[in-house]
């Protein structure tokens, strides 16, 4: 590699090693609309593995600056996985101790991870999924609110205006006035919002697509399906301009290709946002002739490597 490719980053802390992540162009899956530039923001490339490290620390840091943690108050919110893995990291680095709820048929990786970092775990009832975690974080604080700091993920203002910050303002800065669509899941709504109400302020219109889960019950993790779910108070539907749904299988067979074509590892949300933006390039491809897509890639595969999910397809 020609040394002046090569550049050094160099952090104080971890902390500083959150945002600016790479925009990689995808070529192959993409190929069918050759006039279409499809970039992916690799989530992934945060400390934390996924794209919620940029709202769990804004909204770590900004309420240790409020005054409202930092102050031995316990850290404590539903999670998924991955803003879980966040607070756990920025936990330990910010010297906040973390209490997780989580639907206990999450994976063994990420209570794990979690953990590993002295994360305390409380489980709630797996049938009642995420919606379930959230009323049953309500209740423990509600009983003591003293001792808890909630952040509130799909409350939190900070949770959009990481992106609206970040995100935003990285994707702008990378393809000024070439960016034409821009595509994100859903899943406190958080990026889709926050990056979209950034990008809608730039000179050049620029289309925002949110990605939803087709299925009800049994959709995308990480994504939710709006129409069967508690609507997240940070929700804006004005902040963007259409809404695509997504099969799980059409993401996960995304997965696969980005994987075997684009060499990038990545979890099935992020299968979702490119199989939708690789419908709009085709689409763009047919109909103008042009255009420019970027869509988020959430966080990397290796995540779900988890007994019945990888193994049920890939049966070797
Ligand atoms: N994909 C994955 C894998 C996620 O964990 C999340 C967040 N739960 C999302 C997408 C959605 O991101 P946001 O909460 O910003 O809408």
């Amino acid at each position: 590699m020609r040394s002046s490719l090569v550049r050094s980053r160099r952090f104080g802390s971890v902390i500083e090693a959150v945002g600016n992540t790479p925009l990689v162009r995808l070529d192959r899956v993409a190929r069918e609309a050759p006039s279409v530039e499809v970039y992916a923001k690799l989530e992934f490339c945060n400390p934390g593995g996924s794209v919620k490290d940029r709202a769990a620390l804004r909204m770590m840091t900004k309420a240790i600056e409020e005054g409202k943690l930092g102050t031995g108050k316990i850290l404590i919110d539903s999670t998924s996985g991955n803003t879980g893995v966040a607070y756990s990291i920025f936990g330990a680095a910010l010297g906040v101790p973390v209490r997780l709820v989580m639907p206990s048929n999450v994976t063994k990786a990420r209570k794990d991870i979690a953990r590993a970092f002295g994360t305390e775990i409380i489980f709630s009832d797996p049938m009642e999924g995420s919606d379930g975690a959230i009323r049953y974080v309500r209740e423990i604080v509600a009983k003591d609110p003293d001792v808890y700091f909630y952040p509130d993920q799909y409350s939190n203002p900070n949770n959009p205006l990481a992106h609206y910050h970040g995100t935003g303002v990285e994707i702008l800065d990378a393809l000024g006035d070439r960016i034409t669509h821009f595509v994100a899941g859903i899943g406190t709504s958080g990026t889709i919002v926050g990056t979209s109400r950034r990008l809608k302020e730039h000179t050049r219109p620029i289309r925002c697509v949110a990605v939803e889960p087709t299925e009800a019950m049994h959709g995308l993790e990480g994504l939710k399906h709006l129409p069967s779910s508690l609507v997240p108070a940070i929700h804006d539907g004005s902040a963007y301009d259409e809404t695509r749904r997504v099969t799980t299988e059409d993401g996960w067979d995304m997965a696969d290709r980005l994987a075997r074509e684009e060499s990038l590892l990545v979890g099935h949300s992020s299968g979702a946002n490119v199989f939708a933006a690789v419908e709009i390039a085709k689409e763009l491809h047919q109909t103008v002739g042009g255009g420019c897509v970027v869509a988020i890639v959430c966080d990397r595969g290796d995540r779900y490597f988890a007994p019945m999910k990888w193994e049920k397809r890939y049966l070797w």
